[in-house]
């Protein structure tokens, strides 16, 4: 019989798998001594056994939830629906990963008319009863069975406005009391029947409730973010209640161990009186620093202390925490590694390791690669930034800087960005429903909430600037419109926004590259650099891509596009006469205007280099990409060509094809005209001569690649014209530079058949675009289109194009090694798709031996870090 349901006194910190992160911990904290209110933990096998039976909780596991009813009941002393001492619960989601807001909590679970009575009565507290009830009902109405939450929040402003007064604490027992019932008509009108009033029957509701929101659109777009894979599932906690809202000597709080957004050490978090933990995190009334808790809770705020410390050495590792303050008693709800922003990420494992916390490889080990683009991105120019005057000020709650058009809704961001424009989400306070949006803007304002509110977790968790609770906004949603600093803004006016002093600005504040090679990331850089096995190059088309990836710390260039030399000014129209060439002497003529053209740049390659390799791959695109399309244009080249209008419409027509990615490009453009090749081969060949003659103590030795080779004729054909054109070359310059002649491993039959192409190669270069597509036979330019129904019917939980299929396109590529490396055993091996630069791709790619790993600039650093945490896991 399967074990699907664990005390917290049966679990430990180590079965995340099994028990969630939440429930791991809850039980680690029990174990180490900690106050934690008892309850226990369901699986997440239940949670994908819930899923193989067709979203059903079957017997055996809900027999087990009914024993272990009973059992929490023993330890607390307390029973489900008793009318002398009743218990009430709290369910929570916790999967694997934390994944905050994502999905569903339900309090108070346990509650009815009778046991509020009693609850009422024996806490001589009535407005706290009653204050649970409706808590209870609004949740489970809205979590459970999907009635949304807004019905329940116009009845609160409406008896709000009758009572004339403007905070949900200063409702009496009373109007908590009217309202419960108003709530439970509610309830009544939009599904049909009564509220439940059996608790047991409220329990399962809620837990079925929590496991299908395992598979909501947030969590599932969460999920792929993140790199979460959707058969983990989520655990559910069944916790018996604290109640933070029982009066003034009570409270509600979340705290970390270290600042998440600066990294600085030292508490740092929000707590409110008389509340419950949803109102902190939802952000709905702007809590006070934790700090001020001292005052008031002096007892509870020393004990807190004390467990913060006892938890960071516990875990070595910033953490972030819920708690509970009843009556004056301390009681922790959660702990979990903290989400922080980049910056704090460096800061805080360079300290740990100063600490004595961590060895430089777990620093190395514990920093997500995905989040260091946040720290390459621009921030304001200093000096602009001193010279203009904010309007305004919020929480610093996620650092950056933020440039955009106002928008009000998630909708309207997501709609704005898609068609190209920058904009800053404004919102009210924002909730799990807006993270698509959130996604899309490039801030995030918000009136309410602070450092802990859901915006400004997300946002850090995205690396996304954010400014919180900035109150002195007078905000008119409906209208789409506020007011801030006597100014009223619209939609599509321009503000910006410092995500680190929480300052806000009117108009564009100028922006400038940042500084990646400061002090924290600079040392995480180097200890990666120290633990990776594998080389990270770049994708540079150009010397400035080239120098930008070096300052990254690039190695060399893994793969330069040459086609991508010609989209410039005054470059296209050689490019396009050589193209509408009809004759082999007609083509040469006009390759003969692009070699000084091509020789110079790559001249400029070698020396942004500075002798580290350089991976040169011959034309490849599609023909068609490149000819003219407008009718000046078409009139332009046909006077250069002396040609009509017409012969150069006729030949545009002939380069058409239906399929062009499968068309005429890769080798086949050099099998067709051997001449292009030619003058490649020259280019490259003459330029590595003259920048060796400036720095003789370079290592310049040109390596040349051919793309899209499927037989190894296609590559010996080329090859041999490469060889002797180049022998030619070096012999008639007088010179002894070496080079190499690789291929591309793009399309699936160049894998089946490597052993013979690697017979032919100096090194392989795995094309994981071209290889992704014609493994699965979709288009890379068009599979956005229908890759959506893919995630939502479940069949894809991540883009192929973005993050490598191992199963299919990676046993492709092992497959290419395996058979290749016993028959040229100096073959290098790299890989230059856009799976270079992934995280998860990049660790197959160091499990599976690659040489090194090339990706654009903008990704070196994460490339450099990924590739140092595979060399670690894989040396463990
Ligand atoms: C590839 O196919 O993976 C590749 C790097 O080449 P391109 O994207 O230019 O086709
Ligand atoms: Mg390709």
């Amino acid at each position: 019989m399967t074990k699907y349901v664990y005390l917290f006194t049966e679990g430990n910190g180590n079965m995340r798998e099994l028990l969630g992160g939440k429930g791991a911990n809850l039980a680690e904290m029990t174990n180490i001594g900690l106050p934690v209110p008892q309850g226990f933990t369901i699986s997440t096998e239940a949670c994908t056994k819930y899923y193989e039976d067709g979203r059903q909780i079957n017997d055996e596991i809900m027999a087990q939830v009914m024993e272990y009813i009973v059992k929490l009941e023993e330890i607390t002393g307390k029973k489900f629906g008793d009318l002398e001492n009743p218990l009430l619960v709290s369910v929570r989601s916790g999967a694997r990963a934390s994944m905050p807001g994502m999905m569903d909590t339900i309090l108070n679970l346990g509650l009815n008319e009778q046991v509020v009575d009693v609850i009422a009565t024996k806490s001589n507290n009535p407005r706290w009863a009653w204050d649970c009830y409706r808590r209870f009902i609004q949740m489970y109405s809205d979590v459970v069975m999907e009635v949304g939450k807004k019905y329940f929040e116009e009845l609160i402003d409406k008896m709000k406005a009758a009572r004339g007064v403007t905070q949900d604490v200063e409702l009496t027992a009373d109007d908590l009391k009217e309202l419960a019932s108003q709530f439970k008509a509610e309830y009544k009108a939009k599904i049909g029947t009564d509220f439940p009033t059996d608790p047991k029957e409220q329990l399962i509701g809620a837990i079925k409730a929590v496991f299908r929101s395992w598979d909501n659109p947030r969590a599932n777009v969460y999920r792929r973010d993140n790199d979460i894979p959707y058969s983990w599932g989520t655990a559910v906690n069944v916790q018996s209640m604290a109640f933070g809202n029982m009066g003034d000597d009570c409270g509600t709080g979340v705290a970390f161990t270290r600042d998440p957004a600066t990294g600085e050490k030292g508490l740092f978090g929000e707590f409110l009186t008389n509340a419950q933990g949803e109102d902190v995190v939802a952000g709905v009334r702007t809590p006070m620093k934790i700090a001020e808790m001292e005052q008031k809770f002096p007892e509870a705020f020393a004990q807190f202390t004390q467990v913060c410390e006892t938890l960071e050495k516990h875990y070595r590792d910033m953490q972030d925490m819920e708690f509970t303050v009843e009556h004056g008693k301390l009681y922790m709800l959660q702990t979990r590694n903290g989400k922080r922003t980049a910056q704090a990420a460096m800061k805080i494992a360079c300290d740990l390791v100063d600490e004595g916390m961590r060895t430089p490889e777990e620093a190395v080990a514990m920093i997500d690669p995905r989040n260091l683009d946040t720290l390459l991105h621009p921030q304001f120019d200093p000096a602009a930034l001193k010279a203009a005057e904010a309007i305004g000020k919020g929480l610093g709650a996620s650092p950056g800087a933020a440039c955009g058009k106002i928008v009000f809704t998630a909708e309207d961001a997501v709609e704005w960005h898609n068609r190209g424009e920058k904009v800053i989400l404004v919102r009210l306070e924002t909730s799990p429903e807006d993270i698509s949006g959130m996604k899309s803007a490039e801030g995030i304002l918000t009136v309410r909430g602070g450092m802990t509110s859901h915006a400004a977790v997300v946002a850090r968790g995205m690396g996304e600037c954010c400014v919180s609770g900035c109150g002195e906004i007078a905000m008119d949603e409906e209208h789409k419109r506020f007011t801030l600093a006597g100014k009223e803004f619209h939609e599509g006016d321009i503000i910006s926004l410092d995500g680190s002093t929480g300052n806000i600005y009117d108009g564009a504040i100028p922006q400038v590259d940042a500084d990646p090679n400061n002090g924290y990331f600079g040392r995480i850089m180097a200890w990666a650099d120290e633990f990776k096995r594998m080389g990270v190059r770049t994708n540079a088309d150009t010397p400035a891509d080239a120098k930008k990836a070096r300052e990254l710390g690039a190695q060399g260039i893994g793969l330069c596009r040459t086609e991508h030399m010609f989209f410039g000014e005054g470059r296209i129209d050689a490019f396009r006469e050589m193209i509408c060439s009809e004759t082999v002497e007609e083509r040469e003529e006009a390759l003969d205007i692009i070699l000084p053209m091509q020789q110079s740049d790559f001249e400029a390659l070698y020396e942004a280099l500075e002798g580290y390799p350089v991976t040169i791959r011959f034309l490849d695109p599609p023909l068609h990409e490149f000819v003219p399309t407008t009718e000046i244009e078409i009139e332009k080249l046909a006077n250069k060509k002396h040609k009509t209008v017409a012969d150069i419409k006729n030949i545009i027509s002939s380069l058409h094809e239906f399929n062009p990615m499968m068309g005429h490009r890769g080798c086949r453009l050099s099998v067709t005209y051997p001449e292009i090749a030619k003058m490649q081969t020259k280019a490259v060949i003459r330029a590595a001569i003259n920048v060796k003659a400036k720095h003789p103590d370079w290592n310049i030795e040109p390596e040349i690649m051919i793309p899209l080779v499927g037989d190894v004729k296609e590559l010996k054909f080329v090859k041999d014209i490469v060889v002797a054109t180049a022998d030619e070359e070096i012999k008639s310059a007088g010179s002894d530079i070496k080079y190499e002649v690789g291929t591309m491993i793009e399309i699936p039959r160049a894998a089946l058949t490597a052993d013979e192409i690697a017979a032919n190669a100096d090194f392989f270069c795995f094309g994981t675009n071209d290889l992704t597509q014609m493994t699965f036979g979709f288009s890379r330019d068009d599979a956005g289109k229908f890759l959506d129904a893919y995630y939502d019917k479940k069949i894809f939980e991540a883009d192929p194009f973005a993050k490598l299929d191992q199963t299919g396109v990676g046993k492709l590529m092992k497959m290419a090694i395996d058979l290749g490396k016993p028959v040229n055993p100096n073959l290098h091996i790299g890989i230059c798709g856009e799976h270079g630069g992934d995280p998860s791709s990049v660790e197959f790619c160091d499990a599976i031996g690659l040489d090194y790993v090339s990706c654009s600039p903008f990704r070196v650093p994460i490339a450099r870090l990924a590739a140092a945490q595979a060399a670690i896991a894989h040396k463990k």
